[in-house]
């Protein structure tokens, strides 16, 4: 026993600091906080917040009163180092605190374009509610934006960009959007949808460098030869797990923090959980680090459980959302390794599914504007249930009758 600290108050570290109260945890809990504002939801930066739905307050968990009430101390503060033999944080304020258990819910950072003149004022990201709030009060009609990177993140900025009247590119280096996470028939829907509303999508091409005059940004080179023009450049190629604390402790570390399928680190008094943290998986054998509330939030919850006297192995279903125009993607499962790919509903009306196979198994659901089926999918996989794929492909095929 004794106090658990908590590095980062993300979804994962204000989650936890939640569920060991709401288990009955007595002792201290200082949960870290290094940016300054409340406890805050990332997933509205790239969607309605950076619309201009709401003020900062709309996205935070809590009312700072919630931590009062709840006897938690939220800490203004960074951890810099861990000494594990005395077990103590010592905090760039030059304060230590000590642990009975600590967690790393470090979260990840933006990787960084490195490519010339990456340094300008308007090269920008989306992690942060400091980055989203910039680029909210920056754009506006008739700006021109390239997009580096089409995931997840730059798409979901792209369409905002796009409703809120900017001209926009994407250049994505892959042949397909989203390429890494959803099957090549989500990527051609989301593709042809973006293009339908006046984004310019380049695929296969790389940003070589970025034009600046001065310290303001005037456009990108490609790796074709080509150049387009440019106010403002939004990079999202993706994340790095904050490893570094964990590794200058002498943890496990390799593509995250390397934690057992009890969410435990190589040494039994440290915890990591979230997007820090390569997990093993026995749900699916091998070893997972995902990027996602669903992950953060059920790590979380394991690592509470445990804490609070009921160890079980973390088996969490992995499940996403990615709202990218008018259109609402959802995916359940690990659309990963599959070998056939069934569809379900009617792509030319924009509510379909792709069903996932691999060796005759369901192993992930892709929904677009079909909540029915993803939340059939949450159900069955929770269950580890399987339909055919005849079955999935058949649209008098009842769902709900495979539940019972
Ligand atoms: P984080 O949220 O990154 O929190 C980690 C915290 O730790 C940060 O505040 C960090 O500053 C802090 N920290 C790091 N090091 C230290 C230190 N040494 N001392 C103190 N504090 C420290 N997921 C979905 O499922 N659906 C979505 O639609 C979706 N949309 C997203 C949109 C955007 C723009 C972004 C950026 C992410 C989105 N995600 C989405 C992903 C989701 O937000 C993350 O998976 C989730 O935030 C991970 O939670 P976490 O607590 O592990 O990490």
């Amino acid at each position: 026993a004794g106090p658990v600290v908590i590095i980062g108050a993300g979804h994962a570290g204000f989650q936890l600091a939640m569920s060991l109260r709401q288990h009955g945890f007595s002792e201290r809990i200082a949960l870290l906080n290094d940016e300054g504002h409340l406890p805050y939801q990332r997933p509205p930066l790239s969607k309605a917040y950076l619309k201009g739905t709401g003020g900062p307050d709309s996205l935070m968990f809590r009312p700072e009163k919630f931590y009062h009430d709840q006897n938690i101390d939220l800490v203004s503060d960074r951890a810099v180092s861990i000494d594990r033999a005395a077990r103590k944080v010592r905090l760039a304020s030059g304060t230590s605190l000590d642990y009975g258990h600590l967690v790393l819910a470090t979260g990840a950072r933006n990787r960084l374009l490195d490519i010339p003149n990456a340094n300008l004022d308007s090269v920008r990201y989306l992690r942060t509610l400091d980055e989203s709030q910039s680029l909210r009060d920056y754009i506006g009609p008739g700006q021109r934006v390239v997009v580096i990177g089409a995931g997840f993140i730059g798409l979901e900025f792209a369409a905002t960009a796009r409703v809120k009247g900017l001209e926009v590119d994407v250049i994505e280096l892959a042949p397909r959007v989203m390429a890494r996470a959803v099957t090549a028939e989500i990527s051609e829907y989301f593709q042809s949808r973006h293009t339908s509303a006046g984004i310019r999508i380049h695929l296969g091409v790389q940003v070589t460098s970025i034009e600046g005059d001065g310290s303001k940004v005037t456009g990108v080179s490609l790796s074709d030869g080509r150049h387009i023009k440019a106010d403002l450049i939004v990079v999202g190629v993706g994340v790095l797990p904050n490893v570094e604390l964990a590794a200058e402790a002498g943890l496990k570390v390799a593509a995250g923090i390397v934690v057992d399928e009890h969410l435990l680190t190589s040494d039994p008094n440290i915890s990591a959980i979230g997007d820090c943290a390569l997990y093993a998986s026995p749900r699916f054998g091998g070893s997972l680090r995902l990027e996602s509330v669903q992950n953060a939030t059920d790590h979380a919850r394991c690592v509470a459980t445990r804490l609070t006297g009921d160890a079980k192995p973390y088996d969490g279903l992995p499940w996403f959302w990615s709202d990218q125009g008018p259109d609402k993607l959802q995916m359940v499962g690990l659309t990963t390794g599959y070998d056939r790919v069934v569809v379900r509903g009617d792509r030319a009306q924009g509510a379909f599914s792709a069903f996932c196979y691999k060796s005759g198994q369901l192993v992930g659901i892709e929904s677009v504007n079909r909540a029915g089926d993803h939340m059939f999918g949450r159900r069955l996989l929770a269950a580890h249930g399987s339909i055919t794929p005849e079955q999935a492909a058949d649209a008098s095929f009842d769902l709900k009758r495979a539940l019972t």
